[in-house]
């Protein structure tokens, strides 16, 4: 699963399903509106789909990774530290 937020102003949530590739956008979604819509569309479970950790790469349940801001739990916890 990936999850992009296009210059157009909606996400895209693209995932190879089933040896398919699928693409969906959503409009006037949240972030984690939009990955359950997509989730709960392909019976896919978010806890069980990897998302990279924008700091450090790290696959990251989808589930964590949009409550940590994209982040996994160790560079949030970082990236926090130096903001205080
Ligand atoms: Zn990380």
């Amino acid at each position: 699963m990936t999850i992009t937020y296009t210059h157009n102003g909606y996400w895209q949530i693209t995932d190879i399903i089933g040896g398919y590739l699928k693409t969906r956008t959503y409009l006037d979604y949240e972030q984690r509106e939009a990955a359950e819509a997509f989730a709960n569309e392909f019976g896919l479970d978010l806890t069980e789909e990897l998302l990279p950790c924008q700091t450090c790469g790290v696959g990251v349940p989808a589930d964590t990774w949009l409550e940590e801001l994209e982040f996994c739990v160790q560079c949030q916890h970082n990236y926090f530290k130096e903001e205080n």
